[in-house]
């Protein structure tokens, strides 16, 4: 299988968000929000930021048109890039995150062991971790965009490209999407808009999703050149295989503590309330006579 990529063209999002809509209902990820939750911030963008329950947003980014009356409405997205040098992938311990047969970085929950190193090293901010959130506890499993694969490997496009009415989203061989991305920018180029350009190319190694930028960088949001930040780079070399080492001794512990507790049982005992004995349910015997006025005996 050649890699594969998903091409998201600014120029012609018409920032309808439901792409945000495919995604949560073809992965079964309920709404944190309520009517009128969301506190009023003076942007369109809902909501505010990637969640728990939450793989993909558009951003919405106003720039001055230099016109009396207008805006340049940058339409983003935000969600994993699927980077070839991915972040998160070098640096989880437990080998839970991994790249999949089209390229893209997916996981396997039940491997996760809650660390969230792979949400402090990711450039782009994109891990996100269900009951990270949850102050009753429980445990806290990363969450972030797959690339469908249960989609993919049956011939079909990721949810979020299927509903896209614009055609602001497309999927396909890594390699097309990259060409269609740079006759774009540059029918761009000739209509003005001189700042167009192609991200994701080469950041990262390569990424496997391709943006199409018509405003230029700047408006929106990203890195410029992104990379592994060279702590944690140095820091996963020693770290990774200390927290593995730390998984397997938990692991190892609570095997131990089964080990030696196997053929224990509590006593099974009632109380006598005329006698005031305790009784052993098995034997019948009095374990323990209590004595109101002189105390156990
Ligand atoms: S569905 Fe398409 S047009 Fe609508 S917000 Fe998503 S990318 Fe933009
Ligand atoms: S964007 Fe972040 S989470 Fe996605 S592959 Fe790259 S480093 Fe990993
Ligand atoms: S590829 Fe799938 S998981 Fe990723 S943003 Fe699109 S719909 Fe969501």
């Amino acid at each position: 299988m050649t890699e594969q990529a998903i091409l998201f063209d600014s120029s012609r999002c018409s920032g309808c968000k439901a792409c945000q809509v495919a995604c949560k209902t073809w992965n079964s990820l309920p709404s944190p929000l309520e009517k009128n939750s969301q506190e009023w911030n003076g942007s369109l963008q809902c909501p505010p930021d990637l969640g728990s329950n939450t793989r993909l947003i558009i951003t919405f980014n106003e720039g001055d048109n230099g016109k009396k009356y207008g805006v340049n409405w940058a339409f983003g997205r935000r969600s994993c890039m699927h980077c070839t040098n991915a972040a998160c992938v070098n640096v989880c311990p437990s080998g839970c995150l991994y790249h999949d047969e089209y390229g893209m970085v997916t996981y396997d929950a039940e491997k996760c062991i809650g660390c969230q190193y792979c949400r402090s090293a990711c450039p782009f901010d994109v891990p996100r971790h269900k009951g990270s959130d949850d102050i009753l506890g429980g445990s806290v499993v990363i969450n972030k965009c797959t690339g469908c694969p249960d989609r993919v490997a049956h011939g079909r496009k990721p949810a979020c490209v299927t509903t896209c009415q614009p055609g602001a989203l497309d999927f396909g061989d890594r390699d097309d999407m990259i060409a269609i991305a740079e006759e774009r920018v540059a029918l761009l180029h000739k209509k003005g808009f001189d700042k167009a350009r192609v991200y994701g190319k080469d950041e990262m190694d390569g990424c496997h999703v391709i943006y199409v930028l018509k405003y230029g960088i700047e408006q929106y949001e990203l890195p410029e050149n992104p990379k592994i930040m060279g702590s944690v780079n140095a820091s996963s070399k020693v770290m990774k295989p200390l927290t593995a080492l730390g998984f397997v001794a938990v692991i190892a512990g609570l095997a131990v503590c089964y080990i030696s507790g196997i053929g224990y049982h509590r006593d099974t005992m009632r109380y006598d309330e005329k006698k005031h004995d305790v009784i052993d349910v098995d034997t019948g015997e009095v374990i323990k006579h209590i004595d109101k006025e002189a105390g156990e005996r």
